[in-house]
C-alpha cells in the first residue's frame, strides 16, 4: 500500500476539490474511511487467503466494482435525505466512488507487491500504472518509522501531496474568484 496517511490525505484533498460548500463532519469521516477501507483485505492473510487470490491483498476490495458498491452504500446510508439520482446524489456517489478508487490508483503507483485487480469480478488481472514513483509501504509500523519510512513519506509528499494540494488550492481560488454559488 501507499502509506495510510497518504490515502487519508488524498481523501481530504479530493473532498476539498469536490465540495463547494461546507460539508457535514460525516462527509469527511466517510471520505477517509472509503480511502482506507480497501486494505481491510490484509486480514485475509490471517485466514489463509493468498495474496494472488480474488479476495487476497489488492484484490476485490481494491477493484472499481467494489468502489462503486461502497459509494452506493455510503450515500444510501449516510445521505438518506438526498433524493436518489438527483444531481446532488450523483455528485456524492461519484465523489465516494473516486475516494475509494483513489486507494487502488495510489497502490498501483507503488514499486513492490502485486498489482491491483481493478476489474474484478470480471477480470482478475493485476495492474500497475505505467508510472510507479512510490515505494511500497511496509505493513509493520516499526519498519515504517525507520529510514525507509522517511524515504517512503518523502516520495508520497512529492508525488501525491503536492500535486493534490495544488489542484485543491486552484479550485478553491477559482471558486472564490467566481463568487458564492447560488
Ligand atoms: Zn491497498
Amino acid at each position: 500500500m501507499a502509506s495510510g496517511i497518504t490515502h487519508l490525505f488524498t481523501a481530504v484533498a479530493l473532498g476539498k476539490t469536490f465540495a463547494a460548500e461546507k460539508m457535514p463532519p460525516r462527509f469527511w469521516v466517510l471520505a477517509i474511511v472509503c480511502a482506507l477501507v480497501p486494505d481491510i483485505d490484509v486480514l485475509g492473510f490471517y485466514y489463509g487467503i493468498r495474496y494472488a487470490d480474488a479476495f487476497g491483498h489488492r484484490g476485490f476490495t481494491h477493484s472499481l466494482f467494489f468502489a462503486l458498491l461502497l459509494s452506493l452504500v455510503v450515500v444510501a446510508a449516510a445521505f438518506r435525505r438526498v433524493p436518489a439520482f438527483s444531481k446532488q446524489w450523483l455528485g456524492l456517489a461519484g465523489f465516494f466512488f473516486v475516494a475509494t478508487a483513489s486507494h487502488g490508483v495510489l497502490d498501483a503507483m507503488t514499486d513492490k507487491g502485486y498489482g491491483i485487480a481493478f476489474f474484478l469480478p470480471f477480470d482478475s488481472t493485476r495492474y500497475f500504472l505505467p508510472w510507479r514513483p512510490l515505494y511500497a509501504s511496509p505493513m509493520s509500523i516499526s519498519r515504517f518509522f525507520s529510514q525507509a519510512g522517511l524515504e517512503i513519506v518523502a516520495g508520497e509528499v512529492l508525488w501525491i501531496w503536492l500535486p493534490l494540494t495544488l489542484v485543491a488550492a486552484s479550485v478553491w481560488l477559482y471558486r472564490r474568484k467566481k463568487g458564492p454559488s447560488q
